[in-house]
């Protein structure tokens, strides 16, 4: 039988430690939602899981007057259940509501779901749009950098080796801020998003004065569709404004055929999903 041995880190500095000793043998772990299913299905085990769940600092949500910051092991069905989530951030709000099933949820946490690197991860699109920034802290220091410079390709982010995420900021929103996460799944039950779209408009005398859009599922990383996010800027919202801009974000997705869709098909559910996503946001 294989022995798996279990280190729970009260500190970062414990935690470094553990990083450096044990190197390759380890494995970080946090809700373990992903990470053990993927184990699992691969056949391998490490020697050391490295559980991040004892360590405070990582836990913590604090929200200030530049915005809030969230630790990474915030629990997905903690952070949906705080009421300043639903009120200032209503689009990461409509991402975790929708994340997996109420189990996974209070298992799963922001980190994980971000350091798996899934394409179709949901909070990654909802941060996007909102300007998140990632707090980085590991052997070598700190670094801090947008969320949109993370993500390399499917599971392949730019954390070092003896690196983790430690918090995610997001910039207060201003009242003026209008925004839709809409997700397409294969059946109504919990399922992975065959697309993902996040819809952020700041709003000016009814123009769109400026206007980010964010794709999940439909490229390598979740992405951002900048020439559609042009096409709205300084613009009334019109049908025809709308087709102009869901056909650009399409443009700018590179889709596969795997089993949740064909690459087709997404395609038609990213010119849906868009000018649906800026209709609600907007009430049009
Ligand atoms: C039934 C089911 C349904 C699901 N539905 C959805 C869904 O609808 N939408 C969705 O987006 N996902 C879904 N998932 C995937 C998963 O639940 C989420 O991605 C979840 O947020 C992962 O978080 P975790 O804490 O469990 O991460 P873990 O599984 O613990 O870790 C994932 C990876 O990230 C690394 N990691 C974790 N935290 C850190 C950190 N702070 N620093 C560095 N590395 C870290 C781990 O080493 C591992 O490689 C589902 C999973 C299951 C099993």
């Amino acid at each position: 039988m294989v022995q798996i041995e279990f280190l729970r880190p009260k500190s970062l500095e414990e935690l470094f430690s553990m990083l450096r000793q044990y190197g390759k043998k380890g494995k970080v772990i946090a809700g373990g939602t992903d990470l053990m299913v993927r184990l699992k299905k691969e056949d391998r085990m490490p020697d050391y899981f490295i559980a991040l769940d004892g360590i405070e600092g990582l836990r913590l949500v604090r929200q200030g007057e530049t915005g809030i910051m969230i630790g990474a092991m915030t629990r997905v069905h903690a952070l949906q259940t705080l009421p300043i989530v639903n009120e200032r951030y209503p689009i990461l709000y409509q991402a975790l509501s929708q994340l997996g099933t109420p189990t996974i949820r209070r298992r799963a946490t922001i980190g994980g779901n971000l350091c798996n690197a899934a394409p179709s991860a949901d909070t990654a699109p909802p941060l996007m749009v909102m300007g998140a920034q990632l707090n980085l802290i590991g052997t070598e220091g700190e670094r801090t950098l947008p969320i949109e410079d993370f993500f390399y390709g499917p599971r392949l982010t730019c954390l070092g080796d003896n690196e983790v995420l430690h918090s995610i900021h997001i910039p207060m929103q201003k009242r003026n801020i209008r925004g839709r996460y809409l997700k397409m799944t294969r059946s109504q039950g919990a399922d992975l998003a065959t697309v993902g779209v996040a819809v952020w408009l700041e709003m000016e005398a009814g123009s769109i004065k400026d206007a980010k859009i964010a794709l999940g599922a439909v490229a390598p990383t979740p992405i951002r569709a900048i020439v559609a996010e042009d096409i709205l800027r300084g613009e009334k919202p019109t049908p025809t404004l709308l087709e102009a801009c869901a056909q650009a974000a399409v443009a700018a997705s590179k889709p596969i055929n795997d089993i949740r869709s064909s690459a087709d098909y997404r395609k038609s559910l990213i010119n849906t999903l868009v000018k649906r996503a800026i209709s609600q946001a907007i009430d049009l």
